[in-house]
C-alpha cells in the first residue's frame, strides 16, 4: 500500500469504531499517522542500498516495533500534541482559522490509554496491509519481518500488486461521501473497510 492508503486504512479504523463523537478529529489523524510510521525503515535507503536492503520492511515492519512505535507516537501526541502542531500547519498553509487549541483536549490516563491502543491497531494494520499487498508485475513479493528482532523470517500473502490503485478509488469516494453526510461517518467508515477487504479478497482469487 502507498502511504496515503496507509493513513486513510489508519484513519477508517478510528472513525469506524465511532472514537471521533469523544475525541473529534484528533484521534483519526492519531490514527494516520500511526498507520504510516511502520516504513521509518525506508529512510535506512539515506544510509545505502545495502542498509536499505537489510533493514526495510524489517525494522519497523515487525511486531515489537511497531508496538514500541505505537507507544512512542502516542505518547508524544498526547504529551505533546503532534497532530495540533500538524493542524496548525496545514491551516497556515491554506490559510484557514485552526481550531488546534480552541480544541486542546485534557491529558487523562483513559485518553492516554486509547490512544495507545489506537496507535497500536493502526500500525498492525500498516503490517497487515503489507502481507497482502506485495510485488508488481515486474517484481518479485517484497517479505515482511515480522518476528524481528528474533527471527528474520519473512512472512508474505501477496494478493493485490503493490501500487494497485482500486483501494485509493474507495478511500477517496468514502472521503468525499463524509464530506457531504457529515451525521453518518462512522457507517461510511465500515462500509469503506469492507469495500476495501472485498476488493482485495476479489483481486487475491484473480491474482491466484
Ligand atoms: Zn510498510
Amino acid at each position: 500500500m502507498t502511504t496515503f492508503e496507509h493513513a486513510m486504512l489508519g484513519i477508517n479504523g478510528a472513525l469506524a469504531a465511532g472514537l471521533h463523537r469523544r475525541y473529534e478529529w484528533r484521534v483519526a489523524a492519531l490514527a494516520g499517522l500511526a498507520a504510516i510510521t511502520p516504513d521509518w525503515d525506508g529512510l535506512t535507503i539515506l544510509g545505502g542500498v545495502q542498509l536499505f536492503d537489510h533493514a526495510h520492511r524489517a525494522w519497523g515492519h515487525s511486531f515489537l516495533s511497531c508496538v514500541i512505535l505505537a507507544c512512542v507516537v502516542a505518547g508524544l501526541d498526547f504529551r505533546f500534541d503532534l497532530v495540533g502542531y500538524g493542524e496548525r500547519l496545514l491551516c497556515w498553509v491554506l490559510r484557514t482559522p485552526s481550531k488546534a487549541t480552541l480544541t486542546r483536549p485534557d491529558r487523562n490516563h483513559k485518553r492516554l490509554i486509547v490512544w495507545i491502543l489506537v496507535a497500536i491497531v493502526a500500525t498492525m494494520s500498516h503490517l497487515a496491509a503489507d502481507l497482502v499487498y506485495s510485488g508488481t508485475s515486474e517484481l518479485s513479493d517484497w517479505h515482511l519481518q515480522l518476528l524481528w528482532p528474533f527471527s528474520s523470517q519473512g512472512f508474505v500473502f501477496p494478493m493485490v500488486h503493490w501500487g494497485d490503485a482500486g483501494v485509493t478509488i474507495i478511500f477517496v469516494i468514502s472521503m468525499f461521501a463524509m464530506v457531504r453526510r457529515r451525521g453518518s461517518i462512522q457507517p461510511i467508515a465500515l462500509i469503506t473497510l469492507l469495500l476495501v477487504v472485498m476488493y482485495i479478497v476479489i483481486r487475491g482469487m484473480s491474482l491466484a
